[in-house]
């Protein structure tokens, strides 16, 4: 857990994700190019892979939850459930407690504990939140549905639950949307902002991978506007570095998952923090 000022923020884990090839993610990305960045950003067997997971940021007053991951699966490739719901339970939260779910983005790995479909109907998973999801991810994927959008976000509508977010919007004190569209088209982070200089930010799918801190032009193949998604990535890392925010990434494994870009003699480093 870290803990700043009056806020408490969780890792929430749901599933390891599955092995890929770097070629197939990252197809504009040679091997030499790989080269500097093999040693902590692939696994040992070349592969690379991400950890599903949402986090769990606590106010005074609050509980808003980041992200719900894959949801309960079992997932196609790993045969394995998702772990997000036990997880909160481990730290004395039941679904029951979440007064907003943020969603980063409407990817089937950032939903999939929105709606629990067991009974043949869609029932909130979190039945007291408030759901925020960008109005451009909302819009772009009604009009051009895939199943995790069917399932886990068209039906908050009709259960009002839904709240569409557009640009910068107050979710609680402090705390605050902020677009980064591109990898999605209305990819969006969350803020909090500590003090005047102080920032902490959740960057969704701002970036997949560890490499992509160094390589901000890298774009994985599940980024929908590239050119969006890297002036994105450009944009906000830097700010990030300058200003030393602190940084919640959505994939990194646990050990490396929230830290700061620092920089010595124009060289960057990504720093972890230990939670
Ligand atoms: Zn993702």
């Amino acid at each position: 857990m870290l803990n700043i000022d009056e806020f408490k923020i969780y890792l929430i884990n749901d599933l390891l994700g599955v092995k890929r090839d770097p070629d197939i993610v990252y197809p504009n990305v040679s091997d030499s190019d790989w080269e500097n960045y093999k040693s902590f950003a692939q696994n040992e067997d070349g592969t690379i892979q991400s950890t599903w997971r949402g986090y769990l940021l606590e106010t005074l007053n609050e509980k808003i939850l980041i992200d719900t991951g894959m949801g309960p699966g079992p997932y196609e490739h790993t045969k394995e459930g998702g772990q997000l719901i036990n997880n909160l339970n481990n730290l004395s939260v039941s679904p029951e407690d979440i007064n907003y779910v943020y969603i980063t983005h409407t990817h089937g790995d950032h939903i999939g504990w929105n709606i629990n479909w067991d009974s043949g109907k869609p029932v909130l998973t979190f039945p007291n939140a408030e759901y925020l999801i960008s109005k451009f991810d909302f819009d772009f994927y009604s009009n051009n549905p895939n199943e995790d959008f069917l399932k886990q976000i068209l039906p908050l509508k009709e259960l009002g639950a839904l709240r569409l977010i557009e640009g910068r919007e107050k979710i609680v004190d402090k705390v605050f949307s902020l677009p980064a569209n591109g990898h999605t088209p209305g990819h969006q982070c969350l803020v909090i902002e500590i003090n005047e200089s102080e920032k902490l930010i959740f960057t969704g799918d701002l970036f997949h991978n560890e490499a992509q801190i160094f390589e901000n032009y890298w774009c994985p193949i599940f980024d929908w506007n590239t050119t969006m998604s890297t002036i994105s990535r450009v944009g906000l890392l830097k700010s990030a570095e300058e200003n030393n925010w602190l940084i919640c990434t959505g994939h990194l494994s646990d050990s490396k998952a929230i830290g700061r870009i620092v920089s010595n003699n124009n060289k960057i480093a990504w720093e972890p923090i230990q939670i």
